[in-house]
């Protein structure tokens, strides 16, 4: 077989079987494919799609490339959680501590920035030592003791998902149901857990810009999910906006420690316990909804999420300190502001905008060996529905000695849409899939 014969049947709309699906996943694991190929390959599935059972293959390919954990051993219903992508999502980092706070297993294997989102690895790699990159031992170890772990792809799990998503993020290939769908529930199923909650992000900062292409995504996953036998339920999220007020890596942890000592933006924190209630209610801890929001509340004022953050840093390396002395964070020393051209009411902050404005700063990649500077961001100050008068400062961005400042403003600019009126009031939470 050739790989070049198997991108033209792509690019000439052809359904792809099971062995060609194979010898790509296959060849793309091994490094024998080379990166050009494998990237119009993925421009072809951008372009003309797969069918369920093409998608169904590729995510059995990507899960193949690899082991399982076997989780077996530890007592419990172990419950995942992923989410499709967002700028300023940092749910996981909240809720995975927060969960386990309550009695949760919640094994996680998240991914980096990709395209204009920005990624749960590289977020908490900003926190100095801390590691990512696990074994599997090392991953139950930390399993059992706190409750809690989050690692990347590597080597031994899910390592087709690890070359091909870094590739998606620098080769504008990432918005494919089949893409999205394969990496996430390759890795889902790789990670060993009983039972899934996806966040399915819809909006202008999600890969899927509406309601039903979000929909979409998310039968498509629970589809796979359910075939494989893993309990797998989703929650579809608003992404229009940015989630909370910081994008970007180290800017969006400290968010994140202040929304687990119960001071986070009330946004966050309501997509935190509504996904929350649904993992609760999996793992067999809370079934009630009331009960479940109130039992977080408690554990997020009362600082036990915060301790068993504290723990899961602890045991993936990284310096606790942090969590008291936001110092110790790489922060970017230079500001630059954004103020209201006019005086009106915020009606949009375009959350795509925002998050390609991060990134132009340094906070994602341009290209698959670039380094990221974790200190770089931006702060969003006002949100939408908010009244504001002209020179007022709405954006303050977090820059190192003006690289990519230029292009970040004219984004931040294209962003922030200012009307004569409030908005409708939107949802965050838009639909359940079970
Ligand atoms: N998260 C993933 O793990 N993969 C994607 O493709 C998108 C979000």
């Amino acid at each position: 077989m050739r790989i070049v014969d198997v991108i033209a049947k792509k690019r000439d709309g052809g359904a792809l079987s099971r062995e060609e699906i194979d010898f790509f996943v296959g060849g793309v694991t091994s490094g024998t494919i080379p990166e050009y190929q494998s990237s119009a390959l993925l421009m072809a599935i951008v372009i003309n799609g797969m069918n369920a059972e093409e998608t169904a293959q590729l995510t059995d390919a990507m899960l193949r490339s690899g082991g399982r954990v076997d989780l077996s051993d530890i007592p419990g219903t172990k419950v995942g959680k992923h989410s499709t992508g967002g700028v300023g999502d940092k749910v996981s980092i909240v809720l995975a501590p927060l969960a386990a706070a309550l009695g949760v297993i919640l094994p996680k294997m998240s991914g980096r920035g990709l395209g204009h989102t920005g990624g749960t690895l590289d977020k908490l790699e900003s926190i100095p030592g801390f590691r990512v990159n696990l074994s599997v031992d090392e991953f139950k170890k930390v399993l059992r003791t706190v409750g809690t772990c989050i690692i990347g792809q590597t080597e031994s799990l899910a390592p087709a998902d690890r070359k091909l998503y870094a590739l998606r993020d620098v080769t504008g290939t990432v918005e494919a149901i089949p893409l999205l769908a394969s990496s996430i529930m390759s890795k889902k199923l790789a990670e060993g857990s009983d039972a899934l909650l996806l966040d399915v992000k819809a909006g202008d900062g999600a890969f899927m810009k509406t309601v039903e292409g979000a929909r979409a995504l998310g039968e498509a996953m629970v589809a796979i999910g359910t075939r494989a036998g893993l309990r797998t339920e989703a929650v579809i999220t608003d992404m229009d906006s940015p989630l909370g007020f910081e994008i970007g890596n180290a800017s969006e942890i400290i968010e994140a420690i202040e929304t687990l000592r119960g001071r986070g933006p009330a946004c966050l924190t309501s997509v935190v316990t509504r996904v929350g209630c649904r993992v609760l209610a999996m793992a067999g801890v809370e079934q009630d909804e009331a009960a479940a929001i109130a039992r977080m509340k408690d554990a997020l004022t009362s600082g036990a999420a915060l301790q068993t953050f504290v723990r899961m840093i602890e045991a993936q390396g990284g310096d606790v300190r942090v969590v008291d002395d936001y110092s110790l964070l790489p922060l970017a020393p230079d500001r630059e502001v954004f103020r209201a051209s006019r005086s009106g009411w915020i009606t949009a902050i375009k959350a795509g905008a925002i998050g390609r404005a991060s990134n132009a700063l340094g906070a994602g990649r341009g290209a698959i060996d670039e380094t990221i500077d974790h200190g770089v961001g931006i702060t969003v100050r006002v949100y939408a529905g908010v009244e504001v008068r002209q020179g007022e400062l709405l954006i303050e961005l977090r820059h190192r000695g003006g690289r990519g400042l230029a292009a970040a403003m004219t984004l931040v600019r294209e962003a922030v849409v200012i009307g004569d009126a409030p908005p409708a009031e939107k949802p965050k939470v838009i639909a359940e899939l079970r």
